[in-house]
């Protein structure tokens, strides 16, 4: 669907030996090990997300400006305005638990729940964002003249890998539980 700069393919491992100095961390351990990275990782994806929603975003409103539709240009139309509010503001709250969940990783502080709520947001921002902004292109959105389209698709994967929504929600709520300690 999107993505397409970068090729994707499922790895069947069968049978595989792995001599000890090729071994990465602790035996055994890897399933914690790989839990920690995802602390980092999802954090990665919440910054590719923002800036798909900050891409999209700004591409709409200097359409906006552009654009005239009925005697005046999209952008003084209260309907796009709305629009392009509400993409302005989610950005900023995105923006900022990115952020916030980025420091905590860099002051040897990682939040499990941070950042599941980061990578969570960040791309449910992206994906009403892109969304958005081809409404706002109309017809021109859902053309490949301009590349809002691909926007569209590319950002539609953030909330499917390096977890669902759903599995973010639920580290979330396994955190605020007391149930995941970290
Ligand atoms: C472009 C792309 C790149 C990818 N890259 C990688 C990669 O590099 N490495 C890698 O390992 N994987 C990669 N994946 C796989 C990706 O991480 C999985 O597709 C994703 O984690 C969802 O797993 P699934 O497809 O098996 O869906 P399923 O687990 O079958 O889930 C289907 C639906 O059910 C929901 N669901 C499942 N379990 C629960 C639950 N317990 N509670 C509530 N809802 C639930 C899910 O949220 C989802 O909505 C990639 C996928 C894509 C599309």
């Amino acid at each position: 669907m999107g993505l397409n700069c970068h090729d994707t393919a499922e790895i069947y491992l069968r049978n595989v030996f792995v001599p000890e100095e090729n071994l990465i961390g602790t035996e055994n351990a890897g399933f914690y090990q790989l839990m920690r990275f995802f602390n980092e990782s999802r954090v990665g994806v919440a910054s590719i997300q923002l800036g798909m929603a900050i891409g999209a975003y700004e591409r709409a409103l200097e359409y906006a400006k552009q654009r005239t539709a009925f005697g005046k240009p999209l952008i003084e139309h209260q309907a796009i305005q709305f629009k392009l509010a509400d993409m302005w503001k989610d950005i900023e709250a995105a923006r900022l638990l990115t952020y916030k969940a980025a420091w905590l990783i860099d002051s040897g502080k990682p939040n499990p729940a941070l950042s599941s709520a980061a990578k969570l947001f960040a791309s449910e921002t992206a994906i009403k964002a892109t969304y958005e902004a081809v409404q706002i292109f109309g017809g021109y959105g859902y053309s490949k003249e301009y590349d809002i389209e691909r926007y569209y698709r590319d950002a539609r994967v953030g909330t499917i890998y390096e977890g669902t929504s759903e599995i973010q929600r639920l580290i979330i709520a396994r955190v605020i539980a007391g149930k995941i300690r970290f």
